[in-house]
């Protein structure tokens, strides 16, 4: 079932999760370890991510670099189709422009549908951490909303071969990220409020935001984008704080503030457990605000972690 037909039946503020795909090698059933221990809270869909290709480069004898290209968690699709059936929960695969081509992005297009998967979440992705800024593959989508583009093209039965006989139509449900303390890389939030309507335009269904410590940044960013005239549903994204070089590293990695009453109680406290368990309350918290401004859904970024997910959703589902 669709995200948005999730939202339309329900009643209350729905829960779901995030999760990474498996490092390579790893088993199936490391990621059902995580996932087990959320069933309980009737998670209304889950998303898992996608991780480009990444180069590195081995030192040879003399001196020369060899450079190597390493997926450390493929399997996206596959992972996907998986959670799927043997869970009976509606999965979110996200797709991603970088490393893609127009047409392998259709031929993972076609897989995903074969497989009966009807949602998806669909990002640029970030630049490797070997290059400073993204580049598109040749060929390949450059901005998240032609990459909604294609799958809307593909939702009309407009694929990238023209003339094709009996092309069926696709009937993706598409999500995209939006940012309440604006994208990095934006020249401002209106302008990247503009290309996020550009999306919306374009035939995304709902938003998940990035993750946010202060609820008004979600409430003031919600204000804005119906200001614009987007009105799709906005789902607010959450994650703990688990530890105190998260202060620097949340900020720096995801350009989002952490707000001063928070850094201030972490700094106070005396043990990892005690900044962990901070993390959490701050989190219930934020989760209880949401659901009493009537927010559609819960999405919380485990992070490949779930235990501190489990002690939210106990508190808040
Ligand atoms: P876009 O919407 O393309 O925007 C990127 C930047 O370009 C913004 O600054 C925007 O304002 C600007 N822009 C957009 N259109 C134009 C235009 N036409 N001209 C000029 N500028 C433009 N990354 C992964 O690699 N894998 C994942 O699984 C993943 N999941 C995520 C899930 C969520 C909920 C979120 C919020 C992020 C996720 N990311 C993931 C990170 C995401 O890929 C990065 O934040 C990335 O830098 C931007 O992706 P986007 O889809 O928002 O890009």
């Amino acid at each position: 079932m669709k995200v948005t037909e999730h939202i339309q039946k329900a009643s209350k503020t729905l829960f779901s999760f995030e999760l990474l795909p498996p490092l390579k090698g790893e088993q199936f059933s490391h990621i059902q370890d995580k996932i087990n221990p959320l069933l309980e809270f009737n998670p209304a869909y889950i998303n898992i991510t996608y991780h480009q290709e990444e180069i590195e480069y081995e030192t040879l004898p003399g001196g020369l670099l060899k450079k190597h290209t390493v997926r450390k968690r493929p399997g996206t699709v596959g992972i996907s189709s998986a959670i799927q059936y043997k869970t009976g929960i509606d999965v979110v695969p996200h797709l991603i422009c970088g490393g893609f081509t127009r047409e392998i992005t259709e031929n993972a297009l076609i897989d995903l549908y074969f497989l009966g998967i009807d949602n998806l979440l669909l990002l640029r992705g970030d630049p490797p951490a070997t290059q400073k800024y993204f580049v598109p593959e040749p060929d390949g989508n450059a901005f998240a909303v032609d990459l909604v583009k294609q799958v809307s093209n593909l939702n009309k039965g407009i694929y990238l071969e023209e003339g094709l006989e009996n092309a069926h139509p696709t009937n993706f449900c598409i999500g995209v990220a939006g940012y309440p303390e604006k994208h990095p890389e934006a020249a401002n939030p209106q302008s990247d409020l503009i290309n996020l309507k550009a999306k919306v335009d374009a035939g995304a269904d709902y938003i998940v935001t990035q993750m946010f410590f202060d609820n008004q940044k979600y409430f003031d960013f919600v204000k804005s984008c119906r200001a614009i005239g987007i009105d799709i549903p906005i789902i607010p994204g959450l994650k703990p704080l688990s530890a105190k070089n998260q202060l620097v590293a949340l900020p720096q990695t995801f350009h989002v503030d952490i707000p001063q009453g928070l850094a201030k109680e972490v700094q106070k406290c005396k043990s990892k457990q005690s900044i962990y368990e901070l993390g959490i309350a701050w989190s219930i918290a934020q989760s209880k605000e949401l659901i009493a401004a009537g927010v559609p859904v819960l999405h919380y970024y485990t992070m490949g972690k779930s235990d501190n997910i489990r002690q939210i959703a106990k508190a808040v589902f």
